[in-house]
């Protein structure tokens, strides 16, 4: 216990020491991409974060953390929180990618790729969905074919975030495809800087483009890259999934939580639209509806804080799918209700919209996506239903 609040202080005065202005508040967290220039006081802060190990605070020193027990790490995000601070760098490196290397990767593997995680070294993308498969992931065809120390990679991927500008991308790929489909697949890190890898961009219905079609037309991996073992794809690939739906629901612990990069703004648009000048939203139902959401949402945080509070591991199992299912479809009832609240406004598009109805309408469809990315909603049910509650087929 003297123990802890000895680390509290020091954490506490360090962070106020390192913590550059520029890095606190609401802001740009970084995915670690080469080729996205980064603010001067950003940068310094994900540098500063890497060289203590706590962009990756629960990481072994060796591979560029720093080794914090879970409450240790509860106290650290306590204190990044107390001050605002940012979280340092974020992303598939970090969250996905990282946690998964760290679980099934050799110990060179570890040595040469979580390092590179920890620092942000390149930004990462997620090469699993194909034009045919999504929720049937397993009916994935993109072809590794041994090729001396190599394997050659072709097909194509489909919604790649990111892939613009990311560095390196994680696939599923077929290696055997005489076997029965769950069980000829693999996980290969890409280098995405070779002539092999073309990156398309997808524009969405927000107005934004924010993910791609990526292309492999002869891309090389050395085969010491592939993760897991070979046709032990779905294993390894189906635990990344579960780090990234822990990351969706605020429950990962791998990296460094600091403070929100988004403000939770649904009480202060409810009332700008609905509210008389005493800031009191007259309309009971819309009342109603904001008290009931704002329980939830007090429901969720507590959820997520118990569930990172247990945690053993880095990432919970099967739950995973219930609190990013619950996140998701709380973040969108949210939405929902500022949209009733602005009326027509809400729905505004173009030259005739303010800012705050642009950026509304964006949000809400944008976070639409919720409930696909990651995996649906239906599919999050099949899971819940399956592996949590254990009801048959
Ligand atoms: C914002 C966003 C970011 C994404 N980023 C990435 C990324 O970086 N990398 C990547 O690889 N992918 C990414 N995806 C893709 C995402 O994983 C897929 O969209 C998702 O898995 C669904 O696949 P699909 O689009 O092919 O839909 P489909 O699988 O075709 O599903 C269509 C509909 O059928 C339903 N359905 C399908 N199967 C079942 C079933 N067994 N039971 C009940 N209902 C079912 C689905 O729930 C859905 O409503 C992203 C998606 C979004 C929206």
């Amino acid at each position: 216990m003297a123990d802890l609040e000895a680390f509290r202080t020091e954490t506490r005065s360090w962070l106020e020491e390192n913590c550059p202005p520029g890095a606190r508040g609401p802001g740009y967290v970084p995915l670690g991409s080469r080729t996205i220039e980064l603010e001067p006081d950003t940068r310094l802060w994900q540098e500063r974060m890497a060289e203590k190990g706590w962009t990756v605070p629960t990481w072994p020193k060796a591979y560029g953390g720093a080794e914090l027990e879970r409450e240790e790490y509860n106290i650290l995000v306590q204190e990044l929180q107390k001050i605002g601070a940012r979280t340092p760098l974020t992303g598939r490196g970090v969250n996905y990618i990282g946690p998964t290397i760290l679980e099934f990767g050799t110990e060179e593997q570890k040595a040469k790729w979580l390092p590179v995680c920890a620092r942000g070294d390149g930004a990462w993308a997620m090469g699993y969905s194909e034009p045919g498969a999504g929720s049937d992931l397993a009916s994935l065809s993109t072809r590794a074919v041994r090729d001396g120390d190599n394997y050659v990679i072709n097909g194509s991927k489909i919604w790649t975030s990111d892939a613009t500008y990311c560095d390196y991308i994680f696939v599923l790929v077929r290696t055997s495809p005489d076997k029965p489909k769950h069980e000829g697949i693999s996980l290969v890190l890409v280098d995405m800087g070779q002539p092999g890898v073309q990156v398309s961009p997808i524009q969405l219905i927000s107005g934004a483009s924010p993910f791609c079609e990526t292309h492999f037309d002869n891309a090389i991996v050395p085969v010491e890259d592939l993760i897991g073992g070979v046709d032990n794809g779905w294993t390894v690939g189906k635990r990344l999934l579960q780090f990234e739906r822990s990351t969706h629901a605020g429950i990962n612990i791998s990296g460094s939580q600091g403070g929100r990069t988004v403000e939770n703004n649904v009480r202060e648009l409810v009332q700008t639209y609905t509210a008389d000048e005493t800031g009191r939203v007259q309309d009971h139902p819309t009342r109603k509806w904001l008290t009931q959401f704002e329980m939830n949402t007090r429901a969720q945080q507590l959820t997520q804080k118990r569930a990172v509070e247990e945690l053993q591991s880095r990432a919970p199992g099967f739950t995973s799918s219930a609190v990013k299912l619950s996140n998701a479809l709380n973040i969108q009832d949210g939405d929902e209700l500022v949209l009733a609240a602005m009326g027509a406004q809400g729905l505004r598009w173009g030259e005739s919209a303010d800012k705050a109805e642009l950026d509304s309408v964006k949000k809400w469809l944008y976070q639409k996506s919720l409930t696909i990315a990651g995996g649906t909603k239906e599919v999050q049910l099949n899971i819940i239903a399956k592996r949590v509650l254990g009801l048959p087929d």
